[in-house]
């Protein structure tokens, strides 16, 4: 799967990636992360040349029908959404592209709709917004898939991209280690435990149930589905 992620903070994303399962899913080429700031897309008056030589690239402006905030304007996010499909477009092998908009007004996502997306794409762009959002025409234009990742709101799409890469990763072959397959294919429970069999902890006892340590595993089966 390759993500392509449509972000005006990409570093954000850095330590989260680099760590752990996702990290080592780059590493085996399981997945590919690219970004691409909408700032590199401003083109026209909102992109100034000052006199001494910086150049301030604003992305978003004031919302129509007034209220707080700003808006993200459409064209530097259909911009950046053109150059990647059009660099798919150019692969010499069958691609299928899903556009992601986040907005905590959207579809809730979950691991049914993780396995469906690894299921039938190649590619997934994700389209972070900030601040007020961004302007509604590039859903429209782009018939994209609207995502909400709960039923609150964030301050940007970028921990949505992150949960949804997490939960993707997992659902593509290879990611997990064998020891690790995934928990929604057997029966398995947040009730865990390890060692020690008993923890004392400031005067009290506290062991793991019995059932786990019984070795009978028909009997953990059952406990593990109903705990
Ligand atoms: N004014 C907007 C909220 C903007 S929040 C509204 O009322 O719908 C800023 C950005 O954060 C959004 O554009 C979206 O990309 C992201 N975001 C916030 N909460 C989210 C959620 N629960 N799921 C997915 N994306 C979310």
């Amino acid at each position: 799967m390759n993500f392509h992620i449509i972000t005006l903070f990409p570093e954000s994303f850095d330590s989260y990636i680099t760590e752990s399962i996702i990290g080592r899913a780059i590493k085996n080429k399981k997945i590919k992360i690219k970004f691409y700031n909408p700032r590199d897309y401003v083109t026209g008056k909102y992109r100034k040349v000052w006199p001494d030589g910086n150049i301030s690239k604003t992305v978003d402006e004031r919302p129509y029908g007034g209220g707080p905030g700003m808006v993200i304007m459409a064209e530097p996010i259909l911009r950046a959404v053109d150059k990647i499909t059009t660099a798919i477009a150019k692969r010499k092998t069958k691609s299928k592209t899903n556009i992601v908009f986040f907005s905590p007004g959207g579809e809730l996502f979950t691991t049914t709709t993780a396995k469906t997306f690894v299921d039938k794409f190649t590619d997934t762009i994700f389209i972070c917004g900030r601040y007020e959002g961004i302007d509604a025409r590039v859903v429209q234009i782009l018939k994209a898939h609207e995502i909400s990742i709960g039923d609150y709101v964030l301050t940007g799409g970028e921990l949505p991209a992150m949960v949804c890469i997490d939960c993707m990763a997992r659902q593509i072959d290879g990611v997990l280690g064998n020891f690790n397959s995934r928990e929604e294919e057997r029966i398995a429970s947040s009730h865990i435990y390890t060692r020690p069999e008993t923890l004392v902890w400031k005067g009290k006892k506290y062991s793991v149930p019995p059932v786990l340590v019984s070795g009978n595993h028909a009997d953990i089966d059952a406990w593990r589905e109903q705990s």
